[in-house]
């Protein structure tokens, strides 16, 4: 059964879950669906609850991603198998049985508005290539110079392809679209990342494991900047965006990259004289990183510091702002520090940062994006 909701042309392909709860004879089912369809969810509920004998249990808690799958706690409620939709499966064990419902739309926007910001992109990755292969070793202080400028940043580069990727529901498309752009004279990268991803040109907000030297710059498919905004923190990488809900096509300017850094740079330097952290551990399976955390917890007693390790499922300033630390290192989702930090009433750093603040590792070398691999 695939049901089409008109409002939003999703797609949900219900089928291969309704035959597993069949052959299962599961009687009690969670389904967890991600933020910006929970206003589908019920309908969801009514076409699983029609068409088998199965009960469902909405797992209601915000849901950003699979490395928030529902786990265990479910477990003692009864409930057999988790639905989770719109999300691809990971690299991890939740500890229960998981179907994972794949979500489509079936917007299909075309190129033409992309192509100026493209070609424009192709220049600066032609540009940084040639540079790079005549300059050689740079010198601290260019390496500084090009890092403020963000996209300009020292990377390897060994080739100026495009490299195509996207969310998760607009992947289908992205063999389509590829032609396309080859049509248009350029050359095409479908990147293929690692064990997190599931899909060809798959990005997740703390995954961009797919980037590869040869690729100079990228068009994301998909709606707003918070994936665009990882890629090219993490890559250096011009940018451009092609939204499909709306036809539109924008970049990911280097002003916005640059004031993030701006902004992660001061929080850095806010930690200098910094006693006490609270070290984050993420109790969701796929944001889980212990052993991250007691490395940092080693790293802050070796430079005389100390370091409080501090498990959460969610991470919310309301839970953490209290403790009478002077700032904190998340080892839970890495977007919290970047996108959230202004929420915090004290520095919140990725783990990345927290080396910076004990000398461990250098700014002037490049930011280092804190991926879950
Ligand atoms: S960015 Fe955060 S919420 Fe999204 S998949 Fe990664 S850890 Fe999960």
């Amino acid at each position: 059964m695939v049901i089409r909701l008109d409002m939003n042309r999703h797609e949900f392909e219900l089928d291969d879950l309704i035959k597993r709860i069949k052959e299962n004879d599961n009687r009690l089912v969670a389904l967890q669906v991600p933020e910006g369809l929970k206003m589908q969810a019920l309908e969801m509920m009514d076409a699983i609850e029609e068409d088998t004998s199965a009960r469902i249990i909405l797992a209601a808690d915000p849901c950003y991603g699979a490395c928030d799958l529902v786990h265990d706690k479910m477990q003692r409620m009864g409930v057999e198998l988790v639905a989770h939709m719109g999300h691809s499966q990971m690299n991890i064990d939740s500890g229960m049985p998981t179907e994972f419902i794949n979500v489509t739309y079936d917007g299909d926007p075309a190129i033409d508005p992309v192509l100026p910001i493209l070609s424009m992109h192709r220049e600066i990755a032609e540009r940084r290539l040639s540079e790079a292969s005549s300059k050689g070793e740079i010198s601290e202080e260019e390496a500084q110079e090009r890092f403020m400028d963000a996209v300009g940043r020292v990377s390897p580069l060994k080739g100026a392809k495009l490299g195509l990727v996207g969310s998760i529901q607009h992947l289908h498309l992205i063999f389509d679209y590829k032609e396309r752009l080859e049509s248009a004279g350029f050359e095409v990268e479908v990147p293929v990342g690692g064990a997190r991803l599931s899909f060809p040109g798959q990005v997740l907000g703390c995954n961009y494991s797919g980037d590869r030297d040869d690729i100079g710059h990228y068009l994301f498919l998909g709606s707003g900047d918070f994936h665009p905004i990882g890629l090219v923190l993490h890559t250096g990488k011009p940018l451009a965006m092609l939204d499909p809900y709306t036809g539109g096509a924008e970049e990911m300017s280097f002003k916005r990259i640059e004031g993030i850094l701006r902004q992660r740079f001061g929080l850095i330097m806010s930690c200098d004289e910094a006693e006490t952290f609270g070290i984050l551990i993420g109790e969701k399976p796929g944001q889980m990183r212990r052993n991250l955390a007691l490395r940092m917890k080693r790293k802050l007693e070796k430079h005389g510091r100390k370091g409080y390790l501090m498990a959460l499922e969610h991470v919310g300033p309301e839970l953490i702002d209290f403790y009478p630390v002077d700032a904190f290192v998340n080892t839970a989702c890495p977007r919290i520090a970047i996108d959230d930090s202004v929420r915090y009433a004290k520095p919140l750093l990725t783990p990345f940062e927290l080396e910076v603040v004990l000398g461990d590792k250098k700014w002037e070398t490049g930011y280092k994006f804190d991926e879950i691999p």
